[in-house]
Formats: C-alpha cells, structure tokens, sequence
C-alpha cells in the first residue's frame, strides 16, 4: 500500500476520492491537505508543505481542488519529489498544464490528468466496438441542473471554471477517447448569463458531423447520452458512459467503477514514474471559447 494525500476536501473528495481510496488495496489514505474540510480519521493539514514536510512516506498527492487553485499545488507537490494526480479538467489553462507536465518530467515522477468519464463503465466496450466500423456522424446531449450538481459553486462562473464546460468536458473526454481519429471545432456559440463570465450553455460543431449540446439549466430528467453513428450501426453511451446500447439493444457491462479504475490507473503509473496527459478534451473546451459567439442570457442565481 502506498501512502496518498488527499488535496481539497469539498464535493468530490467527498462523494467519490475518499470511498474509492478506503476501498482501495492499492492505497493508505494518509492526510489531507484543506483549509477547512476534513476525512475523520485521518491527520488534516491545512498547507501543503507543512503536510508534506511531516510525511516523508507520502509519495503521492491527489489534487480535489477547483481548477483555478491547482497549478500551485500541484507544481509545489512535484517540486517536493512526490507524483501527483489531477482531477478534470487538469488545470485552468493549457499552458500551465504543459508547464507540470514538463516539471514532472524532470522531476521523474508522474503526473496524471485524469478523466474520470473515460473510466465509466460501457466506454471501453464502446470503443472496441466502434473500433471495427467507419464513424458517419455524432451527437452529444450533455444536459443537467447546475444547482443540483454543483451548489452554490460561484467558481465554475469565474474565469477558469468553464462554466457549462465542466461536466461538458466529460463528454469530450469520452469522445475523444472512442472516435478513430480527431475531429476539431468548427464553430460554437454560448449563452452566458449576463451577471457571469463563463457559459450557461453551448452548442458545438465539430468536423465529422458531430454535434454537442451542453445545458446547465435543464430541471427534472438529467440527461448525460452521447450517440456515434457509423457505417455499421448506432451505438449509444447512456448515463454518462455507465450504459451501452447499440442499435437500441442494451449491451452487458462491467467494471470497478470511475473512481476505482482512476485509482488503479494511479497506481500502475506510479509504480514506473510514467505520466499520463491527455489535453485532447480541454483542447476543445479552449477551442470553444475562442471560437464561439456569445449571446447574453438572463442573470444567473444560485
Ligand atoms: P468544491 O467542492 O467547490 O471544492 C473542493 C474543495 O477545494 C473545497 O471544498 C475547498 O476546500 C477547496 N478550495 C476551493 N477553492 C479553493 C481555493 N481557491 N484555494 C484552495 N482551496 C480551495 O469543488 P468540487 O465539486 O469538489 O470539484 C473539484 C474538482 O473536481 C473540479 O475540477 C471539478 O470539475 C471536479 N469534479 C467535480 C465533480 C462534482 O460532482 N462536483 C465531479 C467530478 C469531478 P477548503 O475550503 O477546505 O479548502
């Protein structure tokens, strides 16, 4: 088992670090490292480098924080000789990702952006079977409640957050990770609500005939679906990537789960330094907000 700390005690530490590493044989949950937030239990810190200074046995730093605080966390914890794990997207911007990617490199110790949608359990099954078949065309519906997900959350509206791109990129991760080749935007236009600085909304035309629609304001039915259509048959990622149907016929799945396999994932890299960082999604995220004409819609509260 090695020993891991756990940065940026809030939601998704919460709801999904924190039982996948007590379930996990290949990792000790050893400190976290919040300002305020806390695992019971487990010794809490509330700066890195005091937590790292205390504990030499900690070897790896998994990064729960929103995007914007990351980049100084994770350069502190690479520079201090430790690998280090990020949660998506890998950073507020593609430079500064570029930047720890190289300090990892010379630091010798990995680094990982993960993707935890890639991890969902029918994309696997999804990629092999598109694999064998020529892609015509896509579409996307990525549409859920921002109050319900992520509540009273004001940084996904600040610059850096990404606003509706944040569980937008999950989508593109996925997408990324089954088509056979790139596509790349063509064009994109965002609804941005008229009190807030990232998007609310946004549609997206990729290359390929792949079309994606992001909305952060749909009550009830939560809608997470991607379909691929190809020369051979429809597949259907449903629930985020948890269901596969192809050709309206539900195909069996399996697998640890999200955040186990991210966990797993670590522990592979880590065992020979490598690195794993894939900017292919937040390429696009970037690309959007370059590319996209913004409309300004109502004001948004949470
Ligand atoms: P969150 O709850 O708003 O933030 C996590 C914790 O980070 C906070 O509780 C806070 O803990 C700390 N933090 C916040 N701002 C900080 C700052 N400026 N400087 C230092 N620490 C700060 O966010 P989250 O929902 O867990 O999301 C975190 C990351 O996980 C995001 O990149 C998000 O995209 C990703 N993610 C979220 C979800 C989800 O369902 N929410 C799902 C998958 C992935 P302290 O106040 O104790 O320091």
């Amino acid at each position: 088992m090695a020993n891991l700390a756990l940065v940026g005690i809030g939601k998704i530490a919460r709801d999904q670090h924190v039982p996948a590493l007590e379930a996990s044989t290949d990792w000790t949950l050893a400190a976290t490292v919040s300002r305020s937030g806390t695992v019971p239990g487990v010794p809490a810190y509330t700066d890195l480098e005091t937590c790292l200074a205390a504990h030499p046995e900690i070897d790896t730093v998994s990064l729960c924080l929103p995007p914007q605080p990351r980049f100084a966390y994770a350069r502190a914890a690479l520079e201090a000789g430790r690998h280090v794990m990020l949660e998506k997207p890998p950073g507020q911007s593609l430079a500064e990702v570029s930047t720890l990617a190289g300090i990892a490199g010379a630091q010798q110790r990995t680094l990982y952006a993960s993707w935890h949608s890639r991890a969902a359990r029918a994309v696997r099954a999804a990629r092999d079977w598109r694999s064998t078949r020529a892609v015509t065309g896509g579409e996307i519906i990525w549409k859920e409640d921002v109050r319900r997900w992520h509540p009273g959350q004001d940084w996904v509206f600040e610059p850096g957050g990404m606003g509706v791109f944040d569980p937008g990129i999950n989508a593109l991760s996925i997408l990324t990770e089954i088509l056979p080749a790139p596509v790349h935007l063509l064009s994109a236009a965002l609804s941005v609500p008229a009190n807030r600085q990232t998007p609310i909304a946004a549609h997206l035309d990729f290359s390929g005939a792949i079309t994606a629609a992001f909305d952060w304001r749909q009550e009830g039915p939560q809608t997470w679906t991607i379909e691929i259509r190809t020369d051979d048959g429809t597949l259907k990622l449903l629930d985020g990537g948890d269901r596969l149907t192809v050709d309206g016929v539900e195909i069996a799945v399996d697998g640890p789960g999200e955040y186990p396999a991210l966990y797993a994932r670590l522990a592979a890299l880590t065992a020979t330094g490598a690195s794993d960082v894939d900017l292919a999604p937040m390429i696009h995220v970037a690309d959007a907000l370059s590319l996209g004409r913004r409309q300004t819609v109502a004001a948004f509260h949470f």
